[in-house]
């Protein structure tokens, strides 16, 4: 949930010339989750293959391509104020043709031209690797207010080889999966993206190879279900099997799983993470909320007992487990007494780190008619108070950590001997980070480090 922006920018030639044989230039800006991060990557190498420049300054390249999210309201309206603000700079003449891809073009399809008349091409998910014939097509002529679709999209799985990386290359995403077969009743997302279709073993394997060749020594798995992964192929215990051979990729040396959804981590699966020196100790399991009535009306298969079973089995197999989670407060009809109950989980479950969103109804899903929707000032309460509790929690799990020894994995050189970095239990972007002083490892380099104080949610570490 929610929307990041990132704007990228690269200075690579290519032959997408204008008359006077001046290189045009793209702007692009991805909005959205990780798996949106993914697409763009794959567009913005389309795009340079075709021979365009990359412009960090969107303002001044000829044409914006913005991919978009759509999976709530808050994040349509981010994609829209940044489409206005390219309208902007076509009004001025400094832009030519803005481009408007992802989620959010999916979603809303023709419905978007016609909410933002400046924008040029509408382009479904399934267009994705077309965008660069579809910028030339556009500079090319006068014609605009396209909506470019691809009805079967939402059958096929997408090749994410050859991507053009937006952040460091010692990590990157490896999507394995498109679409989700669950039918939670909050969310948009099988009506955008379709029913789940497995990414092939052999292919996902490769393009996970081609990452680390390129430099990744840490893969963060990602799908809108991971642990659904081989049930359509069909194949067994899918996900274990994708780990067992990932395990065997030699420079690979830390697996992230993400976005687990927790009826699905069964014994075998806990028992792989356990035993492997390779996929880290940390699991991002999304539980959303914790009173049986609100799971049931939510549609999830979970209920309080297997949750709580689970997470004591999580913490039993992995004395050093990082559990991540996301919760909905304010959904339809919940109450003060089941809110204080999902307090009160939180506070028993001591999550290493959470996430929690004020429930946004959203059309065309069941919850969204419901009865019992709640004011937003109530809903926002409540997010507040689960985020003040969890504070707590993460504040009192990090001065507990102060003396002890981490691995960690240098990210970014802020200072001379001031490095940032990240050990197993902190997924990039998301988590919080390691401050470590007396360090000047190049970003991709372990360290090894004592852990000496905190700074919020943050670790203060030295270099042993
Ligand atoms: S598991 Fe539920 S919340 Fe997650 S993507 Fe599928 S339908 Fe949406």
């Amino acid at each position: 949930m929610g929307a990041k922006r990132k704007k990228t920018s690269g200075r690579l030639r290519g032959s997408a010339t204008t008359k006077n044989n001046q290189p045009k230039t793209v702007g692009f800006v991805s909005l959205g989750c990780a798996k949106n991060t993914v697409d763009s990557e794959r567009m913005l190498a389309k795009i340079v293959e075709a021979g365009y420049l990359l412009n960090y300054d969107i303002e001044d390249a000829d044409v914006i391509v913005i991919n978009t999210c759509g999976f709530i309201a808050p994040a349509k309206a981010e994609a829209i104020e940044i489409i206005k603000e390219a309208s902007e700079y076509k009004a001025e003449g400094r832009v030519k043709k803005i481009v408007a891809a992802g989620c959010l073009s999916e979603r809303m399809k023709e419905q978007l031209l016609e909410e933002v008349p400046e924008i040029d091409a509408v382009v479904g998910l399934g267009q994705r690797d077309n965008v660069a014939e579809i910028i030339t097509a556009l500079l090319a002529s006068d014609e605009n207010r396209l909506y470019l679709s691809d009805g079967d999209w939402g059958k096929t799985v997408q090749d994410d080889s050859d991507r053009l990386l937006i952040n460091p290359p010692h990590w990157a995403y490896l999507r394995i999966s498109e679409g989700c077969d669950r039918r939670c009743a909050f969310c948009t997302i099988p009506m955008i993206k379709g029913r789940f279709r497995s990414k092939p073993l052999e292919q996902t394997v490769s393009e996970a190879k081609q990452l680390v060749s390129a430099g990744a020594i840490e893969l963060s798995i990602i799908a809108q279900d991971s642990n659904y992964y081989g049930k359509d192929l069909p194949m067994e215990n899918g996900l274990v099997k994708l780990l067992d051979e990932l395990e065997k990729i030699d420079k690979l040396k830390w697996i992230r799983l993400m976005y687990l959804y927790p009826a699905g981590v069964d014994d075998l699966l806990i028992e792989k993470i356990a035993g492997s020196e390779k996929i880290v100790n940390y699991i991002d399991m999304p539980i959303q909320h914790i009173n049986d009535t609100i799971l049931k009306n939510m549609g999830r298969s979970d209920t309080r007992r297997k949750t709580t079973e689970l997470i004591e089995k999580l913490r039993k197999a992995m004395g050093d487990v990082v559990l991540r989670t996301t919760l909905i407060v304010g959904f339809p009809g919940e109450t003060d007494k089941q809110f204080a109950e999902l307090v009160d989980f939180v506070k028993w479950a001591r999550f290493e780190a959470l996430g929690c969103f004020a429930y946004w109804p959203e059309d065309g899903t069941k919850a969204a008619e419901m009865s019992g929707q709640i004011a937003q000032e109530i809903k926002e309460k409540r997010s507040e108070e689960i985020m003040l509790t969890q504070q707590k929690i993460a504040f009192d799990i990090n001065n507990a950590r102060i003396g002890s020894k981490l691995r960690c994995l240098a990210e970014e050189k802020v200072r001379p001997e001031q490095v940032l970095g990240r050990f197993y239990g902190q997924a990039p972007h998301i988590d919080s980070i390691c401050l470590i002083e007396n360090c000047k490892a190049a970003p991709g380099e372990f360290v090894d480090c004592e852990v000496s104080g905190t700074q919020g949610y943050d670790l203060v570490c030295k270099k042993i």
